[in-house]
This record gives structure tokens, C-alpha cells and sequence, in this order.
């Protein structure tokens, strides 16, 4: 059984960025591709950013019982489709998560020994302002609801495993690919190890 690691946070604190370099040094981790009703920003790719669909076809998958986790974010709707986590485990990989605290709370539920999230939170919030705009794709009123948002998702903090503060990129992915190492080695998943080990015996 493979780790789910779950990143949480404020959207611009750079939980994408820090689970893209994470896959890069560890190939057996998949980035979970999610479902949303939101529009493409310029440049994202449909299939590997987003799967962009509208919200009939996401009520849809919904009600089909396709997605393991969903929730509605800054306004459009957003869900983990079941499929990823089920094949990675049948390749025996990891799955990365980026998603609201929402999300996060959902996978833990539904996956209590296999999740690990971790809160990604910025320095300070006029920083994380900055981030914000600095990205340029989102109008005002987006800018200042995905704001608000931020203060209300750091309420959250409790619910998730650790937390790390994204001041210094390189130093923060050095602590996130550690927690994601020490995940890989708790003891629920040697046990599991262990006593397939004694199936083949
Ligand atoms: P963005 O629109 O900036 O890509 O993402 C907005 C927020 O939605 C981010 O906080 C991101 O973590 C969250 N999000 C992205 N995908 C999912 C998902 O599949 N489920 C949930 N619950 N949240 C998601």
C-alpha cells in the first residue's frame, strides 16, 4: 500500500510547485490529476493541470461515486477522481495531493493509515498577497476572495499531520521531501510489508 501525501494551504503558497519537485526526485510518486468546474488560467494544460469539465458532467462523476474527495473552492467546484488512487496502488506508488482543507480532511477520513498532509503556509500573509498577483492571471475580485479564503483555510491548520512555513523555496522543499521520506517509513506500512513478506514464506 503506497503513502497518500497530501499538501494543504492557502492557493499561491506553492504547493504545486513543491509537489512537482518531489516527483521529479521520486518517480514512484503520482501527482493526482483533480476534476474542476473552474476555467483554464492561460498556459494550463487540460489532462495535466486540470481535467476542466462543466458542472453538469462534474455533478455527474459526483453522483457516479467516481471521485474520492470534493468540495467547492473560491467559488468552483473541485474533486480527486477515485481512479488515481486506486491505480497508483495497483502500480504500488504514491500519490501527491494538492487540495483545499476540505479535500484534505476527506482523504484523511477515507484513508486514515495510508494519509499524511501536511499545511503549507506562507511567511506572512502581505507575502502571500504578493504571490498572488505576482501570478497575473486572476482579476481583483478574485484576488481578494482567494485572500479571504487563505485567512479561513489557516483557521484550518489543526486537521492536518504537520505544518511547514514557505519562506525559503529550497528549504521548504528539503523539510517537505523529509516528511514525505519518514511517511514512507512509518510503522503501519512495515507491518504491511512485513506480513507480505511472511505470505510469501
Ligand atoms: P486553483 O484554482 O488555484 O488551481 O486551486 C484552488 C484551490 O483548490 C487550491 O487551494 C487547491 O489546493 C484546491 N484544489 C485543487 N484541486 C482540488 C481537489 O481535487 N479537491 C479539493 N478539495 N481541492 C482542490
Amino acid at each position: 500500500m503506497g503513502v497518500l501525501f497530501i499538501a494543504c494551504g492557502p492557493s499561491g503558497v506553492g504547493k504545486t510547485s513543491l509537489g512537482r519537485r518531489l516527483r521529479q526526485a521520486h518517480p514512484q510518486l503520482t501527482l493526482s490529476v483533480s476534476y474542476t468546474t473552474r476555467a483554464a488560467r492561460a498556459g494550463e494544460v487540460d489532462g495535466k493541470d486540470y481535467h476542466f469539465v462543466d458542472e453538469a458532467r462534474f455533478m455527474r462523476m459526483r453522483d457516479n461515486g467516481e471521485f474520492a474527495e470534493w468540495a467547492k473552492v473560491h467559488g468552483n467546484f473541485y474533486a480527486t477522481p477515485r481512479s488515481e488512487i486506486t491505480q497508483a496502488f495497483a502500480r504500488k506508488e504514491d500519490v501527491f495531493f494538492d487540495v483545499d482543507y476540505q479535500g484534505a480532511l476527506q482523504l484523511q477520513a477515507a484513508f486514515p493509515t495510508e494519509s499524511v498532509s501536511v499545511l503549507i503556509a506562507p511567511p506572512s500573509l502581505e507575502l502571500l498577497e504578493r504571490r498572488l498577483r505576482g501570478r497575473a492571471t486572476d482579476d481583483e475580485a478574485t484576488i481578494a476572495r482567494r485572500l479571504d479564503a487563505a485567512l479561513h483555510e489557516l483557521e484550518q491548520h489543526g486537521t492536518c499531520d504537520y505544518i511547514l512555513i514557505n519562506d525559503d523555496f529550497e528549504q521548504a522543499y528539503q523539510e517537505f521531501e523529509h516528511i514525505y521520506l519518514a511517511a514512507r517509513k512509518r510503522g503501519y506500512l512495515w507491518v504491511k510489508a512485513i506480513e507480505a513478506l511472511l505470505d510469501q514464506g
